[in-house]
């Protein structure tokens, strides 16, 4: 848990925070088996006619619980923008504590299969890495999602815009800085009781958290991974990705290797542009240097302008396919995204996610990220309601941070789009192959 983040009070636990659910339900020797129905009955049902009192099958002690702490969709849609193509529409979810997070939903017509949606999800309230280029940096860090707020942000878009088929996590916020939440989500959206995505379908996007990435590696073989590099050169990145002081270039190469190694699959390198900064012929040189023997595909992304207070440029189109071509002469797959992006007119465009009036009020130095970081390991800041903290410990949910958790010795051995994510359409482009 960040350290001046305050602590989430949740009053009602989502349904889908499946580890909450279990352990309220172990605690009154509730079977879990009903878990399927419950969840099928809130996906196929409108949500002013959920309703588990008339669910026959279902035991009363269970009605009873979930009346008592739990809730069918936690969060609410508040507002809905849809970009003049229609191809992109920008939702802004309030969650139950008035925190608002943004999703993307981003419709593809133009494959094969005639064509499939995409959502991107955000994992946190704001972020706490700073890059000096992205809205969502500008906030600071508010608040961790959980895990069943992640997965409403799927139930919202399959309700109110369209049956998603691929998840990528590019929306507010940076996953690996809320492993324990992202983890179960993903697994929540792989669950065949619930959304039955494939993991195939699904991106974690990230800045780069070393010990994180890892462990995602060894977690979700199959789940792409994409990396913000952003620069070839360590002095390069440091300018505008501040984390990159800990987590150095050759850390994350050295991760991205353990992903190759591991998996068997590609890492996607998300390499914004940003016209005065890391675009000249060297830059691409040093790049395509540093990648070498490496399996990647590197996704060219233009930098948006947003309002971060410094002084950046977005790239020319010919700064872009100079470089995409020093890449591709050096064997690279390298995709190039040009400057007009679906999205763009309702701010849903990569680094645009922001809620506007919210600023670094609760952010922390970026100096303490990485010592906070191995700290807090997965805890959640959620806090859930007084009487399930013990329900929690008890179970070693190691997914919330509630005062028991908190105060128990280990904590530490838990498994821990402003955007339209980076590397998005060349992504989804790779995809359709
Ligand atoms: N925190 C994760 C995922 C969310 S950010 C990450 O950084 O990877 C999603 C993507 O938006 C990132 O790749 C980021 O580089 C990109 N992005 C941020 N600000 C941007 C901007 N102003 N213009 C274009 N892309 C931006
Ligand atoms: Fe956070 Fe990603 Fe934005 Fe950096 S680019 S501030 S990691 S959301």
């Amino acid at each position: 848990m960040a350290l001046n983040m305050r602590k989430r009070k949740l009053e009602k636990i989502p349904i889908f925070y499946e580890s909450a659910l279990t352990a309220a339900c172990e605690e009154r020797e509730i079977k879990t088996i009903h878990f399927k129905r419950l969840w099928k009955h809130i996906m196929t049902t409108p949500e002013k006619d959920v309703d588990f009192e008339s669910m026959s099958q279902l035991p009363r002690a269970l009605k009873k619980l979930l009346r008592e702490k739990f809730t069918p969709c936690s969060s609410r849609l508040k507002k809905i923008s849809h970009s003049k193509d229609r191809k992109t529409s920008k939702l802004l979810i309030e969650l139950q504590d008035g925190n608002l997070i943004e999703s993307v939903v981003i419709r593809h017509s133009d494959t094969r299969s005639g064509g499939h949606t995409v959502l991107c999800v955000s994992s946190q309230v704001g972020c706490r890495m700073g890059c000096t280029f992205c809205a969502t940096g500008t906030m600071g860090l508010h608040a961790n999602l959980n895990a069943g707020e992640i997965q409403e942000q799927l139930l919202i878009a399959n309700r109110h815009v369209a049956k998603i088929r691929n998840i990528v996590f590019m929306g507010m916020g940076e996953p690996l800085d809320n492993w324990g939440a992202v983890k179960e989500a993903i697994n929540g959206f792989y669950d065949g009781r619930k959304f039955g995505l494939s993991f195939q379908h699904m991106t974690v996007s990230t800045v780069g958290v070393i010990s994180k990435m890892r462990l995602f590696s060894d977690t979700f073989p199959k789940v792409n991974l994409a990396l913000s590099l952003h620069a070839g050169t360590q002095n390069v990145r440091k300018q505008i990705v501040p984390t990159s002081k800990a987590f150095t270039m050759s850390k994350l190469l050295d991760a991205v290797d353990y992903h190759n190694n591991k998996t068997g699959n590609k890492v996607f390198i998300e390499y914004l542009m940003i016209g005065n900064v890391n675009s000249s012929l060297n830059d691409a040189k040093e790049l395509s240097e540093r990648l070498k023997g490496r399996d990647v595909i590197v996704n060219l992304i233009p930098y948006n302008k947003t309002e971060t207070g410094y002084d950046y440029e977005a790239p020319t189109l010919k700064q872009m396919e100079a470089f995409q071509k020093v890449m591709m002469d050096a064997g690279y797959y390298c995709t190039l995204r040009k400057t007009t992006v679906s999205g763009q007119d309702i701010d849903g465009a990569c680094g645009q996610l922001a809620i506007k009036g919210l600023r670094k009020r609760d952010a922390l130095d970026v100096e303490s990220v990485v010592p906070d970081i191995k700290r807090s390991s997965s805890k959640e800041d959620t806090c859930i309601p007084p009487d399930m903290k013990r329900a929690c410990c008890t179970k070693s949910c190691g997914s919330c941070s509630c005062e028991c958790c908190a105060s128990s010795s280990d904590g530490n051995t838990m498994l821990t789009l402003a955007a339209v994510g980076v590397g998005l359409l060349a992504y989804l482009r790779w995809l359709r192959k």
